[in-house]
């Protein structure tokens, strides 16, 4: 075996769940596909594509189109390989070995893993009993660290951190601050136009969730044009490549179809809600509580979430399990049914 350092020993590869599901509420994807009209104008775009020839290193269609869908300027948004490669970039580029991060819990369990891989020190901020954001001890841990990052709206809680409260963090510190705006489309406390005010603060977003397009790998990250500059200065070239960029390109100009599913599943997620409200209010000493969500998905706070995961999944119904919750993905109304129904007959015999 050669010699490899001992940050890769006991290093598992990303899996999620596999196996065939008639309802997957497990990922947070929107559950539209794309309508076949915009296949085919992508098809179009695919078959005119320079093949042998290296893709645009900075995606500039795709961020003007982006720039231009939620009104901020290309020359703030680096596009990468999803925000995923953006979370590796700035934790391994952005911070050294030793930096501190700060993180808070729950949140996306991402950041720890590439901060653990670069061998970035992470402090933990725990979260209120409510699961909010304790901005204030937030702060304090954010003295003497490098960076702080988080999900906001959260996942997994689907809980939102209003925009003053975020403000209130930046004016406060000056370590790095990235906010993970990947279900901001759900909301609407984005703090993505402070980008040239603070001078510290980088927002995340990506095309997985709202915009439909998990497939396609787009993120998207703004900050001022310093440390744009230094993001795609650190990127590798070609990190997106030429069809997701052209993917991602036409999609981001459907203006009209992305409001209308945006509102769609806000509409299903606040559906999902109120009815699994209804059966903690049924089943009180099964389900804890859930959360008021500002996402596509919602949280349920359970001490029973692996034995009602195990069941879910036996009724073909795939959802995420948390040590002290479930996270479930709003989902059509088909799926929404039928999720509601085996919750149901899960439920009954328990409670
Ligand atoms: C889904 C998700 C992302 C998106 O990752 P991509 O690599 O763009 O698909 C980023 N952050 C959070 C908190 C997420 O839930």
């Amino acid at each position: 075996m050669p010699n490899l350092p001992e940050k890769l020993t006991g290093l598992q590869a990303y899996d999620p769940i596999t196996g065939s599901y008639a309802v997957r509420l497990d990922a947070n994807e929107s559950y539209f596909d794309l309508p076949s009209v915009l296949k085919a104008k992508i098809a179009d775009r695919i078959e005119e594509l320079d093949f042998n020839r290296y893709p645009d290193p900075l995606a500039n269609e795709t961020i003007q189109a982006f720039a231009a869908y939620y009104g901020t300027h290309a020359n703030l948004v680096t596009a990468a390989n999803g925000s995923d490669e953006l979370l590796s970039l700035l934790i391994n580029c952005f911070l050294a070995k030793g930096s501190k991060l700060v993180t808070v819990s729950h949140d996306f369990s991402m950041y720890r893993f590439y901060a653990a891989l670069s061998e970035v020190e992470t402090v933990v901020v725990p979260k209120t009993a409510q699961l909010q954001i304790d901005v204030n001890a937030l702060i304090a841990a954010c003295r003497d660290a490098d960076a702080v990052i988080f999900s906001n709206p959260c996942n997994p809680t689907s809980l939102g951190l209003p925009r003053n409260e975020v403000i209130r963090l930046l004016e406060s510190v000056s370590c790095l601050v990235i906010v993970d705006e990947a279900y901001m489309d759900f909301w609407d406390e984005s703090v993505m136009d402070l980008v040239t005010k603070y001078e510290n603060l980088i927002v995340l977003r990506t095309c997985s969730k709202a915009i439909g397009l998990a497939a396609v790998r787009m993120g998207f990250a703004v900050a001022n044009p310093y440390l744009t500059g230094l993001l795609r200065a650190a990127k590798s070239p070609y990190n997106c490549d030429g069809v997701s960029q052209a993917i991602a390109a036409t999609v981001l100009r459907e203006t009209s179809l992305l409001e209308q599913c945006r509102t769609e599943i806000i509409m299903q997620t606040q559906r999902l809600y109120t009815a699994v409200a209804e059966l903690v209010k049924r089943y009180p000493s099964i389900l804890e509580c859930v959360y008021p969500t500002r996402t596509n998905f919602v949280f349920i706070k359970t001490a029973y979430a692996r034995e009602i995961f195990e069941s879910l999944a036996k009724a073909g119904i795939a959802v995420r399990c948390f040590a002290d919750g479930l996270r479930i993905c709003a989902g059509n109304r088909r799926e929404q049914t039928l999720l509601l129904s085996a919750l149901e007959q899960i439920l009954q015999p328990i409670g």
